[in-house]
């Protein structure tokens, strides 16, 4: 199709809406991005952009290297919560070392690559489905989608039993190391990694709780009763837990990956289409592999029922591999003595093919797929 005569609407602008904005606006689009938020913001916490999400940052020009501020990852390093002690040490990819970036500073150099292409911003707009006049529309509005509703059927949540905490605590310069540090513990885990030239700490949560299911980003909670929760954890994760001022949580849903993807002119993009648990760090890589396939299927086909088809051929294998392996991932940080024992010798035996097990992950070239048809491959 040619692109140059297409009007494109977005529905939300977080990272999945801004790729694809500027992925279409720069092939000659006139694209709207509409967000219900008065502003273009993210939460203050942290992400960890592999190589296949790089690449799709560089091929936006969002980014020609690690942004200011970027932690380039020398690994990810297992501990044992309760002696703070190493357990095993994964190091980084053959592809390319991780990124931690914060989410503003993500946010940032996507929108700025929107605004280079062109791209229109209308915010405080929340669109409902099928209020959006375009001839193709994006609704990329996240995990509880209302336009995924509307194209795969009603919401299923289901509550995991797991409830999530955040924080970012300031750290002085050089006090973490450039890892990820993974805190094993009873029925619980904690991940922390520096931000911002290591200035702060990003400090994940996970503890197996019921009773309480809320879901949303932004839920306060409170700094004493998470000290309490995770009094166990000792090492790095035991100091910045017992210095945490401001925290939220949030209970963990999982949602199955959408069936259709599209209808005759909406697609689902991100965690609209393929929301996941945040167990193996890639839900917003793959928001971004999205964008350039979906912009790449829509000039590459004649129409574009057969452009969404594609899109979602391309994509759909992939996304249900990973969203998998995060759901596998859940209880395996958790286990009880003496299953954990066991799970860390295994763990340190086999922390060098962990990282080779992963590569068709982080190797993936979202750039590539459409043109050299190699997308849908998955082991
Ligand atoms: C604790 C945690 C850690 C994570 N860590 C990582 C990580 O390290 N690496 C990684 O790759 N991923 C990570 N993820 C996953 C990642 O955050 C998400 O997959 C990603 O943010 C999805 O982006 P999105 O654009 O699809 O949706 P969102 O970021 O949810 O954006 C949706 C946007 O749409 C707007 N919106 C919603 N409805 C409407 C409407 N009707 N009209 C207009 N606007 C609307 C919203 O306001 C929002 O701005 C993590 C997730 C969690 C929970």
């Amino acid at each position: 199709m040619r692109t140059e005569d297409l009007t494109v609407a977005v529905i939300g602008g977080g990272i999945g809406g801004t790729a694809v904005a500027t992925a279409l606006a720069q092939r000659g689009a006139d694209v709207t991005l509409y967000e219900q938020a008065p502003e273009l913001s993210e939460v203050g916490a942290g992400l960890q952009i592999s190589t296949n999400g790089q690449r799709v940052l560089q091929a936006l020009g969002a980014v020609s290297g690690p942004p200011e501020g970027t932690t380039v990852s020398d690994g990810t390093v297992f501990c044992d919560a309760s002696s703070g002690r190493d357990v095993a040490r994964v190091v980084p990819p053959r592809t390319g070392p991780t990124w931690y970036m914060h989410r503003a500073d993500l946010l940032n150099v996507l929108v700025r690559a929107a605004d280079r292409a062109g791209v229109k911003v209308e915010l405080g707009k929340h669109l409902v489905p099928g209020s959006a006049q375009a001839d193709l529309v994006i609704a990329a509005d996240g995990g509880r989608s209302n336009w995924r509703s509307a194209i795969d059927g009603p919401d299923r949540p289901q509550f995991t039993g797991q409830v999530a905490w955040r924080a970012l605590v300031p750290c002085d310069p050089g006090s973490l190391p450039p890892v990820a540090q993974l805190f094993m513990g009873t029925r619980a885990h904690v991940v922390l990694y520096p931000l911002r030239g290591g200035t702060l700490a990003n400090l994940v949560a996970i503890e197996e709780r019921h009773g309480w299911i809320e879901e949303g980003w932004n839920i306060g909670g409170d700094p004493a009763e998470f000290q309490r929760r995770f009094v166990d954890f000792r090492g790095a994760a035991g100091e910045i837990i017992g210095r945490t001022k401001r925290v939220h949580q949030w209970a963990l849903h999982l949602r199955p990956v959408a069936e259709r993807w599209h209808d005759a002119n909406t697609a689902l993009l991100g965690d609209a289409a393929h929301p996941t648990l945040p167990f193996l760090a890639q839900g917003a890589c793959l928001a971004l592999e999205d964008s350039l396939v979906l912009a790449a299927a829509v000039q590459t086909a004649t129409d574009m029922p057969t452009a969404l088809a594609l899109y979602q051929s391309e994509r759909q294998a992939r996304a249900t591999r990973i969203v998998g392996i995060a759901r596998g991932n859940a209880w395996r940080f958790h286990l009880p003595k003496p299953w954990a024992w066991a799970a860390h010798l295994v763990l340190r035996l086999g922390a060098g093919h962990l990282s080779r097990r992963l590569e068709w992950v982080y190797d993936y070239d979202a750039g590539a797929v459409i043109s050299s048809g190699s997308g849908g491959s998955v082991p």
